[in-house]
């Protein structure tokens, strides 16, 4: 097994054990991308020189005896999170050349843990979108099909971590973002509870919605990154100050107890491939065979969140994106005229198509007039669609569904379809809308190849169960084994 291989928690214990170095492991993974990244691009900026930097730094740290979960271990991060020095452009030509003059939070927390920062990862622009298509740049492919989408908008991160690009990735997941990636690359995804994890440093697309989360080789990582990355920020107004759990020690314990809710809305949408639908019952039947029991539950306003998320998400994102102005940062594309002539020049250049759509669709349901036939009414169910969560979690500890309607769809197949893009968010936006925590984790590979992920959400503050469900899971079939070919 080559370096680049390996998960964090192996590498943790070779680089323990002093069996390698981090510049060694550094450097395999380096050249891997050399190798690989002509099929896949999923970065926009490798920065070798920082990377080498730093893990010579673990490597002092290791032999005085520091060492963390992390120390030494290369990582990717998504470009839509602010990094000291390190190009920050969000897929977005309207922040090509961007320096941040600071570090995000998770930065500084990971930098502090003694990881090494590879580079940024592509996304779709401003994490609008679901296949990584719309980022200004380029578009990234998925390492199990080099002619299919990795899945969005954190598609770079996914496929970096499932190319061997880096040993573990960070994405933001505003409706799904590292959830469906995922599960298109075969990874681990996780969307942490809102206010888990500081924002400080993200860039804004939806404040309500948006968290940062892990992507990784399998479910250990996965905690072994979120156990690093959580925690209250007094820099975020929306961090929760609350204790981080061990989130390791609860993966060894077992299911016995477990309720699982079965959400029979989402086994009913039209969308949802068979293939996908008996890969999840297959899982549904494993996790139960491991000794969790099942009760069937009821997620009624299901229907709308679609509806709901694209008239919220579009609306913040109005808001937020109104700092791109061409004074402050970013591109500006100067004219003749006078100070409004600059301002449409610079965001028509700036922005793409499907970010316009975005502001447009947002500025018009806040809009006097429409306000309370849109966003007001979107809030309100958005409450109903919380209320259907809170009755569930009565009932069952865990939910398992699918995480996409089907597996990797083609390249461009979606593209000039924006409203059949949006479709493909359903099982994965409402927990966004919730703020409860969702993850994915590969359970079955299609008849053409593709991996499929099952999604578990849980209740707020609950990762720890998500995470034992998905490790005994995950332990309990052979899927984890099976691997790209590229
Ligand atoms: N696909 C959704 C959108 O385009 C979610 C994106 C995300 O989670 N960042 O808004």
């Amino acid at each position: 097994m080559s370096y680049f291989e390996l998960t964090i928690h192996e590498a943790h214990e070779l680089l323990r054990k002093r069996e390698i170095s981090s510049e060694e492991l550094t450097r395999a993974v380096l050249d891997r991308f050399r190798s690989v990244e002509e099929k896949i691009d999923a970065y926009l900026t490798v920065s070798e020189e920082m990377a080498l930097e730093q893990a010579r730094k673990a490597d002092k740290a290791i032999s005085e005896g520091n060492i963390t979960p992390l120390t030494g271990i290369p990582l990717a991060v998504k470009d839509v999170i602010c990094t000291r020095g390190l190009r920050t452009t969000c897929g977005s030509r309207m922040l090509e050349n961007f320096m941040p003059p600071y570090d995000a939070t998770v930065i500084s927390k990971l930098k502090q843990s003694g990881a090494v920062i590879l580079g940024k990862t592509n996304m779709d622009e401003f994490a609008m979108g679901s296949s990584t298509e719309n980022s200004g740049f380029k578009t990234t492919s998925n390492p199990w099909a080099l002619n299919r989408i990795p899945g969005g908008s954190s598609g770079g991160s996914a496929a970096a971590v499932a190319a061997h690009m880096c040993l573990g990735a960070l994405g933001s997941d505003t409706g799904g973002s590292i959830r469906q990636p995922a599960s298109h690359c075969g990874v681990v995804g996780m969307k942490p509870t809102y206010g888990r994890v500081s924002r400080y440093g993200l860039v804004a697309f939806a404040s309500s919605l948006d968290q940062i989360g892990p992507v990784s080789k399998d479910v250990t990582d996965c905690a072994m990154l979120l156990g690093a990355i959580s925690g209250y920020d007094p820099k975020d107004s929306t961090s929760v100050p609350r204790e981080v759990p061990d989130f390791e020690a609860s993966l060894t314990e077992g299911l016995s107890g477990v309720k699982v809710g079965i959400p029979k809305e989402y086994f009913e949408n039209e969308g949802l491939d068979p293939e996908v639908s008996d890969a999840i019952c297959n899982a549904i039947h494993r996790i139960v065979e491991l000794g969790a029991g099942t009760v069937e539950i009821s997620l009624p306003h299901t229907k709308y969140a679609v509806a709901v998320y694209y008239i919220i998400a579009p609306s913040e994102a109005s808001s937020n994106l109104a700092r791109y102005d061409g004074v402050k940062y970013g591109f500006r594309k100067a004219g003749t005229g006078d100070y409004l002539e600059m301002y449409k020049k610079t965001r028509s250049e700036g922005f793409g198509p499907e970010v316009k759509r975005r502001i447009l669709l947002g500025t018009y349901a806040l809009s006097a007039g429409y306000y309370d036939a849109y966003y007001r009414k979107a809030s309100q169910v958005r409450t109903l669609l919380m209320h259907d969560f809170k009755q569930a979690f009565q009932r069952c500890d865990v939910i398992l569904s699918p995480v996409a309607p089907t597996p990797a769809f083609k390249l461009g197949e979606k593209v000039d379809d924006p409203l059949t893009m949006y479709l493909s968010d359903i099982f994965t936006i409402s927990a966004n809308l919730a703020g409860i925590p969702g993850m994915s984790v590969p359970c079955a590979v299609s008849s053409q190849g593709l991996p499929i992920g099952l999604q578990l959400m849980g209740n707020h503050f609950t990762e720890e169960i998500l995470l034992k469900t998905a490790f005994n899971f995950e332990k309990a079939t052979d899927v984890k084994r099976l691997k790209p070919e590229i």
